[in-house]
């Protein structure tokens, strides 16, 4: 059977993260009372004149830069027309064939294999008003209309059609939001609309260069829809091919509930936009020494530190990859990791028991009550031999929101190690002679009851005694041979 080949492109909103509009003054902030942010400018009056919002071009570039992108030093802001309920103007203020930036790019690998999507452009604009369909008992009669969100300032970052999977083009989205987290440009909310992607799909007959007639999947606002919606339209555009059924050009929605996409409106003669210059704002001027001053203060991003964190602390990929999902979780691992000495060790007490600890409290790492120094001092006294892995577990929870320090606590509660071999060797007799039906079960040949036994002794130490040496012991009282541990 004919076999099919998917392109995907992206299309992602992210709310730059400014006090005020884009536009005007009036506040971005999320969840205030309807239409109370609101002027004549983002109200869409006429006669009211936008005046461009600097942070908002500060951000859109530091995103465009980090994502590898040219950043134009003139750019034009267009009129993009449309009607809609939720657009005041009858317009919105965007960016069309002059934007910000172009040629960047997305890399990453997937399953060992080096993914690379284009970024066609990123330009900045603002963002429409919202629809309520369901506010009051009479919603079957009333759409209500809340313009706060009104020229909130948005990148669109619009991708090439290179990604071949869907889980590509989930990936593909969760890099992008990762950088756009790490620049401080967007706070990756996609609950609350901050961060949505679109995605556009189509298949072609493996091997075959022209597209197919693509449909676009609008605002997908988890890395598991996009996923998801995609695959299904996937399998929907290959089975109309193979049915010899007309996929037609359109736009849809994906419900979660269903797993399916739905037809939103069809767009084969909608999308006449009538782009032209926006007479209210001069075109966007660039100083280029600006924008390498920018360059100059992006920070590390996330997938640079992973490759360092690999070279440099010799982690496993799969730490690297936990450990910088955060700046922060990746600075709290990189502390702790100077503070023990011993980054492999500080990389499972982070992914490990802290984190945990982490979601239980539901404490966010940026206010972890633990110092970084402190875990790793934690760790170095398992290191340097003072307590056991079980006690410093023990330590560990004690530590945590106290502010007590290891050392403290287990010279204040004596958990240092047992070491004394002779102290070993007789709670080991003890022991034994009290599990003397199990012994005989041992000797009589069955060997997994050593388990049991060790289990037994480290209990009687309450975890203070070394496991190798009890180990050792139980079999040199059992009468067995010694095995390198
Ligand atoms: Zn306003």
């Amino acid at each position: 059977m004919l076999s099919f080949e998917p392109v995907i492109g992206l299309e992602i909103h992210a709310q730059l993260l400014t006090a005020t509009k884009i536009f005007c003054g009036c506040s971005t902030r999320f969840g205030a009372e309807p239409n109370t942010a609101l002027c004549p400018v983002c109200a869409g009056l006429p006669g009211a004149l936008p005046v461009l919002n600097g942070r908002a071009v500060e951000l859109a570039t530091r995103a465009a830069l980090a994502l590898g992108c040219r950043v134009h030093t003139e750019s034009i802001f267009a009129r993009k027309n449309y009607f809609y309920p939720d657009l005041p103007k009858g317009y919105q203020i965007s960016q069309y064939d002059r934007p910000l930036a172009t040629d960047g790019e997305i890399s990453f690998s997937a399953d060992g294999r080096a993914v690379r999507v284009g970024i066609t452009r990123i330009h900045l604009e603002e963002d429409a008003g919202k629809s309520l369909h369901d506010v009051q008992a009479d919603a079957s009669r009333w759409t209500h209309l809340d313009f706060n969100r009104s020229g909130v300032p948005l990148i669109e970052i619009v991708t090439e059609p290179d990604l071949r999977s869907a889980a590509d083009a989930a990936q593909a989205f969760s890099r992008v939001r990762e950088v756009l987290v790490a620049l401080g440009v967007n706070d990756g909310n996609m609950e609350e609309g901050s961060l949505r992607c679109d995605a556009n799909v189509s298949v072609r007959p493996a091997g075959e260069l022209a597209f197919g007639v693509k449909t676009e999947l609008k605002n997908l606002n988890s890395f598991r829809h996009v996923q998801r919606a995609i695959e299904f339209e996937i399998d929907r555009h290959v089975k109309a091919r193979q049915d010899g059924t007309r996929i037609v050009q359109e736009t849809r929605l994906y419900d979660p509930a269903s797993g399916r996409t739905t037809v939103m409106r069809t767009k084969e003669e909608a999308d006449d936009y009538r782009y032209f210059p926006e007479p209210d704002l001069p075109p966007l001027v660039l100083d280029v020494a600006w924008v390498e001053q920018i360059r100059r203060t992006l920070p590390e991003l996330p997938g640079a530190r992973r490759t360092r964190f690999v070279a440099e602390y010799k982690l496993p990929e799969y730490d690297a990859g936990v450990l910088t999902q955060s700046m922060a979780l990746a600075d709290y691992f990189e502390r702790v990791a100077a503070a023990s000495g011993n980054p492999k060790a500080a990389s499972n007490w982070v992914m490990g028991e802290l984190t945990r600890k982490l979601n239980e409290t539901r404490d966010p790492i940026e206010r972890v009550p633990l110092e970084a120094d402190a875990l790793g001092e934690l760790i170095a006294l398992v290191d340097k031999g003072t307590i056991t892995g079980p006690i410093a577990k023990d330590v560990f929870e004690k530590m945590y929101g106290s502010g007590r320090r290891a050392a403290d606590i287990v010279s204040a509660e004596g958990l240092a190690k047992i070491d004394d071999q002779d102290a070993i060797d007789k709670i080991v007799v003890d022991v034994l002679e009290g599990h003397a039906a199990t012994v005989a079960e041992y000797r009589a040949g069955k060997i997994k009851t050593f388990g049991f036994l060790v289990g037994q002794v480290m209990k009687a130490t309450a975890g203070k005694a070394d496991p190798a040496r009890v180990n050792e012991s139980v079999r040199r009282v059992l009468g067995m041979p010694a095995v390198k541990p």
